[in-house]
């Protein structure tokens, strides 16, 4: 591709785990992160299918089981607390809704961070403001970095990609919001989980999660409500909690304590829930990885396996095709089954996840029941099998370590 100089625009998990790829097939890479330092935060995501063996063969499997948070599964409660269906992690053979290998979002993104180091370049505190290509490269502005020029431009930045904005146009046109808004953050209170992640449904759409953290009295938090689109400054943190504390004011079981902790969260994390959907995810040197391209929604638990295995496929292909152009057509095909497959919501969309009213929950906990038991549960699981999985090219790249 002439110029091997890559800029990924977020280091978020897609960004590092491409770094690190690309490195070891010799490509320089730069990437620049709007946030100070990696992004702690998140609840457990799951290591599963493909994406597992995107860790495995970068070697960092064992790392990644190192500070596994050991789940016994999901449980859900009503408002006194009490258990109202369950799904023990094993239910599913390991593949299921929690899975064997679950990893705080925030220890995922660190391992992968120093997996790229010492190589990789980072502009921390950043963001790209403008966009120029031409046959032989782009040129790239930067806020506040001096502008450079790189061989192609990844975009990698989430699901409110400035890279996408430059190049593909406004997240109105392309970001699908499903009428839900949902935040993460850690909270350090006396809660006796029993190793489940607890989650409370109450009517008018509200989902509060509770889920054991890998430290002694570490709970990571999650709320998330159904709401048409709100207005709100992206940087203004004490707005965006507000918001979340009006929005459960009134709602039982432990979210009034999770509520008031939640004032002194640092990693507090407010999104509201879209998918992105695109025909193509290049525009000539210009390519779109992970939620920037593909978001399928958390609802799914497959965002991280997609950034990871879109990582590895793009760099594959960048290593192997020696032009560009092949590479992002093979990368598109590739990707396509396996996106469009995990982009499909669980039975019941965000109405099934949180739904409004007293009856609606109650029948959620008795399909949450009926997942645990023949002849759905082998349904769900061969359904879980299949949307985390995806023959993967073996690129024989080497591996840093
Ligand atoms: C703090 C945080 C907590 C999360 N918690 C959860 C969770 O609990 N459960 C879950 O299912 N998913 C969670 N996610 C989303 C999950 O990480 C992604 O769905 C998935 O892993 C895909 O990864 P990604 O690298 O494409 O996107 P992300 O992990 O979202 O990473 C994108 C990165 O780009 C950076 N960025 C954004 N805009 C710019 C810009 N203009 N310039 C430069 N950099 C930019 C962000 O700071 C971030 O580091 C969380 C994401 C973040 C950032």
């Amino acid at each position: 591709m002439g110029n091997t100089d890559v800029l990924i625009s977020g280091g978020g998990i897609a960004g590092p785990v491409l770094a690190y790829w690309l490195r070891a097939a010799g490509f320089a890479v730069t990437i620049v992160e709007r946030a100070p330092a990696p992004r702690p935060g998140g609840q457990t995501v799951d290591l599963r299918g493909a994406g597992r063996t995107v860790v495995d063969r970068m070697g960092l499997l064992d790392r990644a089981r190192a500070v596994t948070v050991h789940e016994r599964g999901m449980a859900m409660v009503d408002r006194a607390g009490r258990f109202k269906a369950r799904l023990p992690a094993d239910s599913f053979g390991g593949e299921g809704i929690v899975s064997e290998i679950e990893i705080l979002r925030g220890d995922l993104a660190r391992i992968f961070y120093e997996a790229s180091l010492p190589d990789a370049e980072y502009l921390f505190d950043d963001t790209v403001t403008g966009l120029d290509q031409d046959d032989d490269g782009v040129s790239v502005a930067f806020e506040k970095s001096a502008p450079r020029r790189f061989g192609l431009v990844v975009g990698a930045d989430g699901l409110h990609s400035a890279v996408r904005a430059l190049a593909f146009g406004p997240e109105s046109d392309l970001v699908r919001p499903l009428g839900l808004y949902t935040t993460w953050f850690t909270v350090m209170e006396d809660m006796d989980l029993g190793g489940w992640a607890q989650m409370y449904n109450a009517p008018g759409g509200l989902v509060a999660l509770a889920r054991p953290g890998r430290l002694p009295g570490e709970v990571k938090a999650g709320l998330s409500f159904r709401s048409g689109p709100i207005a709100y400054d992206r940087r203004d943190i004490a707005a965006q909690k507000d918001i979340v504390a009006r929005r459960f004011a009134g709602a039982g079981w432990e979210v009034p304590r999770l509520v008031r902790a939640m004032a002194d969260a640092s990693d507090f994390f407010f999104e509201p829930v879209g998918q992105v959907r695109l025909d193509h995810w290049s525009r000539g040197r210009v390519v779109l990885l992970g939620d920037a391209g593909y978001c399928p929604t958390p609802l799914t638990g497959l965002g991280t396996s997609l950034a990871l295995v879109g990582a590895y496929v793009l760099a594959g292909e960048l290593a192997t095709c020696g032009d560009h152009r092949a590479a992002l057509r093979n990368y598109d095909r590739l990707m396509r089954p396996y996106v469009s497959e995990a982009q499909t919501l669980p039975p019941g969309g965000v109405g099934g996840f949180a739904p409004s009213s007293a009856l609606a929950i109650r029948m959620r906990a008795a399909s949450m029941r009926a997942m645990t038991r023949w002849p759905v549960r082998n349904m769900l699981a061969a359904q879980f099998a299949k949307a985390g999985n995806i023959a993967l090219p073996d690129y024989d790249l080497p591996a840093l370590r």
